[in-house]
């Protein structure tokens, strides 16, 4: 008799007929004989929508607000999935996240669970019922909500599969699994098998939003094996899981776009030491990500300093650059939204040669000018113009033959 965390997403549960499929699929794991968990997100575009009602209401709603908020969505949603399971006859009892014991950090949009006590939780399944749990959403040790960030009912999941030392944790969403690109932006991606910890991370904290980061994070810690999978057929999906050895026979593994990225150009920056770092400083005093950074240099003792941020950070950016770019004497600020990051991930490219030249070839073959490029030891990101990203994904995918390259592990997968 296995324990079994399983987390739907929000088109999963997108309405009536939908969460009914949904408490079908739980049932039927109930009658195996196994004992079920269940993190759900909030229906369809729920949270979308109650972000744009926070916004027709206030132009900058208060963070604790927008976490009393959204945190109603999954609400809804974890009570009408233990009234549909209920009436299928599986008794059921869902919670929120506080209920559930999920204890966060206390920052009211971005927060992490710092602790997860699942005794409630545990006590359910373990008396016969199915647990319905909120994700997204935690409390700090006031008892104020807080949300984890987009896409965190992942995290939810992952991390009550950790505390209750689960058997399996199964995210299922509406693709069959983790491809080697978006499928919904190239149609010749290829679902992976599996996928390494590390690899995954890069992938989902560049953009691939088929799983939060902090959920691959949480599951490298506590070795929690993570299988997305679809809530629409029985197929098996992708495990996320440790580093096997065949995957870093390839140099990449797959391609990730993130179209939520801002560019930031500060203009005319004296070429002195410190600048940059009183720059970089108030931004990090913001609590605002920077992600890609580049710095051109000009002939008359000034700099131009080029950077993203998320979109959701512009204002807060902005208000943070303008009176540190007047202090350190910079010329002017602009920014500009039509733009996109483009990635390359694989643990393989660690020590090969060409990987770079190879993405760049394939972009200049498109006639894609690259704007700004950053790497590590297991990615490749350009900076891009937002209208060229499928081309750009496409041109990609083909340069690194990426399906042809995963048929070949799993056919070397299927000989071992
Ligand atoms: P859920 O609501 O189930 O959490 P999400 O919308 O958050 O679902 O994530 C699933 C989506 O992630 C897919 O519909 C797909 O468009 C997108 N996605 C981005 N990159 C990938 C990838 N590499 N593999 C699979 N899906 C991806
Ligand atoms: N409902 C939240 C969101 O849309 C959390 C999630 O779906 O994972 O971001
Ligand atoms: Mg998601």
């Amino acid at each position: 008799m296995a324990l079994i965390v399983q987390k739907y997403g929000g088109t999963s549960v997108g309405s009536v007929e939908r969460i009914y499929n949904v408490a079908r699929r739980v049932a039927a794991t109930v009658k195996e004989g196994h004992r079920v968990a269940v993190v759900v997100s909030a229906m369809g575009h729920t949270t979308d929508e109650l972000e744009a009602l926070a916004h027709s209401v206030s132009a900058r709603p208060p963070e604790r607000e927008m976490a009393m908020l959204l945190t109603t969505g999954e609400q809804v949603s974890v009570s009408l999935l233990a009234m549909a399971l209920d009436n299928l006859g599986c008794p059921a009892c869902s919670f929120t996240g506080p209920q559930a014991g999920v204890l966060t950090d206390g920052s009211p949009l971005s927060a992490h669970i710092i602790d997860f006590n699942a005794v409630r939780i545990k006590e359910a399944v373990d008396g016969g019922k199915v647990a319905v749990v909120a994700g997204f959403q935690g409390a700090d040790s006031r008892g104020e909500l807080n949300t984890l960030g987009r896409g965190g009912s992942d995290t939810t999941a992952v991390a009550l599969a950790a505390a209750l030392n689960a058997d399996s944790c199964e995210i299922y969403t509406d693709v069959d699994g983790v491809y080697t690109v978006d499928p919904r932006l190239v149609a010749e991606a290829r679902k992976l098998d599996e996928i390494c910890y590390d690899e995954m991370l890069e992938l989902a904290n560049l953009g691939a939003k088929v799983l939060h980061p902090r959920a691959v994070e949480c599951g490298k810690e506590h070795g929690v094996v993570i299988h997305v999978r679809s809530s629409f057929n029985n197929e098996p999906g992708t495990l996320v899981k440790e580093e096997t050895k065949m995957e870093t026979g390839i140099a990449v593994r797959g391609i990730a776009c993130d179209t939520n990225q801002v560019k930031i150009a500060v203009i005319g920056v004296p070429d002195k030491p410190g600048v940059a770092a009183r720059i970089f400083t108030a931004l990090g005093q913001a609590g605002i990500n920077v992600d890609l950074i580049v710095q051109s240099v000009r002939r008359n003792g000034e700099n131009d300093i080029l950077f993203t941020v998320q979109e959701d950070d512009l204002p807060k950016t902005l208000a943070a650059l303008e009176p540190t770019v007047a202090a350190v004497g910079a010329r002017h600020i602009f920014h500009q939204c039509d733009v996109a990051k483009i990635s390359v991930v694989g643990v393989g490219m660690t020590h090969r040669c060409g990987v770079a030249a190879a993405m760049f070839e394939a972009l200049a073959g498109e006639g894609i000018n690259i704007e700004i490029i950053s790497t590590s030891e297991i990615r490749i990101s350009c900076l891009i113009a937002q209208n060229r990203v499928k081309d750009a994904a496409l041109a990609i995918h083909k340069k690194f033959n990426l399906a042809e390259a995963e048929l070949n592990i799993q056919k070397k997968a299927a000989k071992s």
